[in-house]
């Protein structure tokens, strides 16, 4: 595997106005340096625990993604530097994402995770879930958090027509969540869809980031 390689590949392919995130999640800092000497400073990651070690050990200009699930206890390790928070599941984690970047005197840019899958294992809100978040009193009170958008992960399945159809669902969140709560806002801009298998199919429906893993530093 040659990750500058497949990086250079990737980009090639990608829109420049689309953030590849480069998700490093199980591969040694070692490789993550390969991608960093190739220019790459955007890097994702699926646990705090894996993130923190990284963050310390690796160059500081390395922004950091967190993209898998979030517990509460976790968000401490990472709120002092985690540049985006991908996988906003419930309103519990939100206030504590704000209590945490409150402590560390920041905000913290979060996407809100919606379930788009057939699959009842993959996290996240559904939409009237995502709505009552933002209506709610707590979240209208928080002011350590940005919310920039919406991240969803299709199902796993080799049917494009059906993974286009929930690229596509969210996509339509995304937009209704703009008109009804965010209209003028321009930091709510981010749909983060598409992986290694399916990234061009999210480009296709309106992705701005991609999360890619495999397709960078080989299997897991
Ligand atoms: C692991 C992971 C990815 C990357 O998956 P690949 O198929 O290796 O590209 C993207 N998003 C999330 C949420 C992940 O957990």
């Amino acid at each position: 595997m040659d990750v500058q390689e497949n990086l250079q590949n990737l980009k090639s392919k990608i829109p420049a106005k689309i953030t590849l995130v480069a998700v490093s999640k199980t591969h040694p800092p070692e490789a993550i340096m390969h991608a960093y000497r190739a220019g790459h400073r955007v890097f994702g990651e699926s646990k705090a625990q894996e993130m923190l070690p990284k963050q310390e050990a690796l160059p500081k200009d390395i922004e950091w993604h967190m993209i898998g699930h979030l517990q509460s206890n976790k968000v401490k390790y990472v709120a002092p530097f985690v540049a985006l928070i991908h996988s906003v599941d419930s309103l519990k984690l939100l206030k504590v994402i704000n209590k945490e970047a409150k402590k560390n005197n920041r905000i913290i840019p979060c996407l809100m995770q919606i379930h788009i899958a057939e699959e009842s294992t993959k996290f996240g809100l559904s939409f009237e879930e995502c709505c009552q978040l933002l209506e709610s009193e707590s979240y209208q009170k928080m002011h350590h958090v940005e919310i920039r958008g919406v991240m969803g992960m299709a199902t796993f399945t080799d049917d494009n027509e059906q993974i286009i159809q929930e690229f596509k669902n969210l996509k339509q969140y995304f937009q209704q969540l703009k008109d009804s709560y965010f209209k003028h806002v321009e930091h709510f801009r981010e749909i983060s869809m598409g992986m290694s298998d399916d990234y061009q199919l999210g480009i296709a429906e309106g992705s701005t980031m991609v999360r890619i893993g495999s397709a960078i530093f080989g299997s897991r």
